[in-house]
């Protein structure tokens, strides 16, 4: 007898041990490991396809990633994930110079410290400033911070200000803040930046290629993993089935779509926080937890791929990643396939105040703009694309935008611990609920197994508490 059929023995009333709603990387981790661990699951996605925030398309025989490409090191949990389902990693290219295109120069540099004039030294104090004040700041509990009130209050851009940082380094820290949280420095809680930092291993792990996040991507593509995750779940996913409703109930959660209903001892939500208030919770959730899924929205990142013949930068010794302090492409990577010979893929981000210009307009349009940026950072070739295509987070409806939630002022001592708290047999997973990489495609496999555990230990102490009150009879 296999430990779910113990479970369901015991739980005739529920249909399955465990509901997860959200088949991202978060909810998908959550269902395997829960069936590793025996029990049974049902597993609802709004939208069409799995994935979420990750996803893929083939644009004239290139494989691509919409969504979460990068893995570093320290991102053990997806690393481990990825090996198991198969999905196999290459390094990003980062041979050769990088270049700049800043204050209307155009200039070429190696290594990660770019090339921003008289400032450099400024950039230096401010990068060990906020790594020194990351520090400070308990990784999943940034409230307990010595000076969590204070740092909360205020956003990333007016503590720049405030401590006097450099032009330049404002305008280096806008453009890793829009790569990571989708917004500008005044949308961002300043502490909200420092806990993102910290629990990221510092600004060096969150924004490097070699030896960063940015080291490596997949061979098969991010995706890929939450395709295989779910294949594995057959008829216990169920696609364009939006949950409407989530009901405590004596014995568990009824969790219901527009087409079905299903009872569950517990149920692990996996949505991005702000598409938490979109779910009729009964009885409602404590009011902490609704303003949570208010003032925790998400960040505007969008991306860009141009496809070439070949990787025609690599020619000038160029190793494809761009910076710019003008948009609307502000960063750029050489996301070529692993085969040395093939094609070339120039990867660019729009974010934050770009974004929110760049994706209204019609895709001709954006095209035009993104192939412009990319020739101003790489020369007229990069006008040449053989192939192009974009995805704009923003216009996901079950997500909302992206890369991850960006809580402005205010927003993180009050609200911070809502984000992962239980409430009854209500559990909470995806990557804003992690303790490490939070954020990261990897924060989402941290958090859907630790989710898994959570659901683990309900069904225990439920069957525990029925063997007890069945002795008691
Ligand atoms: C442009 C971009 C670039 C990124 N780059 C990187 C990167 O290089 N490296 C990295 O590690 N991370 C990156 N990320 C972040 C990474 O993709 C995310 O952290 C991760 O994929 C989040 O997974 P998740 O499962 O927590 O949430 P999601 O992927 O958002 O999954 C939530 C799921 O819930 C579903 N859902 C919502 N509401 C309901 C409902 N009511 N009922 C049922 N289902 C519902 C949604 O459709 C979605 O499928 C990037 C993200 C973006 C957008």
């Amino acid at each position: 007898m296999t430990a779910s059929s113990n479970v369901a023995d015991r739980a005739p009333r529920a249909d399955v041990d465990v509901i997860v709603v959200g088949a991202g990387l978060s909810g998908l981790t959550a269902a395997h490991r829960l069936r590793q661990f025996g029990s049974t699951v049902a597993v609802f996605e709004a939208a069409s396809r799995v994935g979420g925030r990750v996803s893929s398309a083939e644009v004239d025989g290139v494989h691509v990633d919409l969504g979460g490409t990068f893995v570093g090191p320290g991102q053990d949990r997806i690393l481990a994930l990825a090996e198991e389902v198969g999905v196999s990693r290459y390094p990003t290219y980062s041979a050769g110079r990088n270049v700049i295109r800043w204050r209307g120069e155009h200039r070429r540099y190696r290594g990660t410290v770019p090339p921003v004039g008289a400032n450099l030294l400024d950039v230096g104090r401010i990068q060990l400033t906020l790594d020194r004040l990351a520090r400070t700041v308990p990784c999943g509990d940034p409230a307990a911070a010595a000076h969590a009130t204070e740092w909360d209050a205020e956003s990333l851009g007016s503590w720049l200000r405030r401590s006097r940082a450099s032009a330049a380094a404002r305008d280096l820290i806008a453009i890793a803040g829009r790569t990571t949280w989708g917004c500008e420095p005044d949308e961002l809680s300043f502490l909200h930046a420092l806990h993102y930092i910290h629990q990221a291993g510092g600004l060096s792990s969150m924004l490097d290629t070699e030896g960063g996040a940015q080291e490596e991507h997949f061979v098969e593509g991010s995706h890929e993993i939450a395709v295989r995750l779910a294949a594995q779940l057959g008829p216990a996913l169920r696609l364009s089935a939006p949950v409407r409703s989530i009901e405590v109930t004596d014995e568990g959660v009824r969790v219901s779509t527009a087409d079905e209903r299903v009872t569950a001892r517990t149920v692990v939500v996996a949505v991005p926080p702000s598409q938490r208030g979109r779910i009729d919770f009964s009885p409602a959730l404590p009011p902490v937890h609704t303003q949570m899924a208010q003032r925790w929205p998400a960040g505007v990142l969008s991306k860009a791929y141009a496809i070439y013949e070949r990787p025609f930068w690599r020619d000038s010794d160029l190793s494809g990643q761009g910076l710019s302090d003008t948009g609307p492409v502000f960063i750029t990577f050489d996301a070529s396939p692993a085969r040395s010979d093939g094609p070339g893929v120039l990867l660019g981000f729009i974010g934050g105040v770009y974004a929110r210009e760049w994706d209204e307009l019609p895709e001709p349009e954006r095209r035009a703009r993104a192939l412009s940026s990319l020739a101003d950072l790489f020369g007229p070739r990069a006008l040449d694309a053989v192939g192009y295509i974009d995805q704009r987070w923003g216009a996901e409806p079950w997500v909302g935008g992206g890369p991850t939630a960006a809580p402005g002022p205010g927003a993180v001592v009050p609200y911070a611990a809502a984000v992962g708290a239980p409430v009854g047999p209500i559990l909470w997973a995806g990557t804003e609920t992690a303790e490490r990489w939070t954020g990261f495609m990897d924060g989402a496999v941290r958090a859907g197994e630790r989710a898994a555990l959570q659901a683990r230990n309900i069904l225990a102490s439920s069957s525990t508490d029925h063997e007890q009150t069945g002795a008691a009879r």
